[in-house]
């Protein structure tokens, strides 16, 4: 497909970060595409799940003005004293309400976009990159909008541009080994071996995250960084961590990283924004070196551990 063609394509985005230092070598721009299979019990970015946009609400900032009620065109606000309730089933995330609001108490997360937007934003940080740095698709699951995705990166790489994506996997191969063509670095998670658990934790099996990474592996060359999210008391024992560090060691041989990376608490108020049910999940924040210890497990298999 020409460049022009490229550009065209449309996706839904929920932020742009601009020089991060965590998803991948360098200074990055990490791209957060909206939609995810998966729905971890843990998830920080709550908002990233569903693929269209979203209203958020923020009840604390509300004072119960009632300036959002008359602009609705569905009539998806009432008041629910001290402040307003939002019907979700018919609110169309049209963000006439957003512009009302004395008080940003009400947020659209989510918009439509093309790779060319997408990709003009991030160019203008090229000069931060130097040698290492460049673009970063994560979410959300990229792989839930591969079209998008791979033309964001068809124009980054025509560009010069470091490619990497972070992903859970979970995806038909032909999805993942069209995108693996235009990229430089797999930033790629296992958060559970067991697949009982995986399903229980995650909604979905394990057995096609494993079968995918392990064919990543044998057919392409891109290089691999394996991420765990650990959550204590849920997938952080000793068994499972080294369970991921042999699976990782005896069939992933590009990988030369795994990350463990610590639950932290930044996502849960934006389960109360999104109205959401609560999922039952309560986690606690591993302290430093407690992860120097589930780090040390890995380094004892003989891996990079970070
Ligand atoms: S986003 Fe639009 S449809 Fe939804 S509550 Fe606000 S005004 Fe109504
Ligand atoms: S306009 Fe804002 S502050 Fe006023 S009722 Fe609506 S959400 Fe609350």
């Amino acid at each position: 497909m020409d460049e022009a063609a490229l550009r065209k394509i449309c996706g839904t985005v929920f932020d742009i970060q601009h020089y991060s230092i965590h998803d991948g070598p360098g200074i990055r721009t990490n791209v957060f595409l909206k939609g995810c299979p998966l729905h971890c019990l843990w998830c920080s970015n709550p908002e990233s799940q569903d693929p269209h946009p979203q209203l958020m609400f923020r009840a604390d900032k509300c004072t119960g003005c009632g300036a959002c009620i008359p602009v609705c065109p569905v009539s998806a606000i009432s008041f629910k004293e001290p402040v307003v309730q939002n019907d979700r089933a018919v609110c169309t995330a049209c963000g006439a309400c957003v512009d009302v609001c004395p008080n940003e108490a009400r947020e659209i997360v989510g918009r439509m976009t093309t790779a060319g937007e997408v990709f003009d934003e991030a160019a203008q940080d090229t000069l931060f990159y130097a040698k290492d740095g460049g673009v970063t698709l994560t979410g959300g699951e990229m792989l839930f909008q591969p079209a998008f995705s791979s033309a964001i990166l068809q124009l980054c790489k025509k560009a010069g541009i470091h490619t990497a994506i972070e992903t859970s996997g979970f995806a038909d191969w032909h999805v993942l080994a069209d995108i693996l063509q235009y990229t430089d670095l797999v930033l790629y998670d296992l958060k559970e071996m067991d697949p009982e658990r995986h399903r229980k934790y995650t909604g979905v099996d394990n057995a096609r995250i494993l079968e995918n990474l392990k064919k990543m592996s044998d057919v392409m060359n891109c290089e691999i960084w394996v991420r765990v999210p650990v959550i204590p008391g849920y997938n952080d024992d000793k068994e499972n961590i080294l369970a991921t560090a042999s699976f990782v060691k005896e069939n992933i041989h590009n990988c030369t990283q795994i990350h463990l990376l610590p639950f932290h608490r930044l996502g849960e108020g934006k389960y109360e924004q999104l109205e959401n049910e609560p999922n039952g999940f309560s986690g606690t924040v591993p302290d430093d070196s407690y992860m120097e210890t589930l780090r040390g497990y890995v380094r004892d298999i003989g891996i990079d551990c970070r």
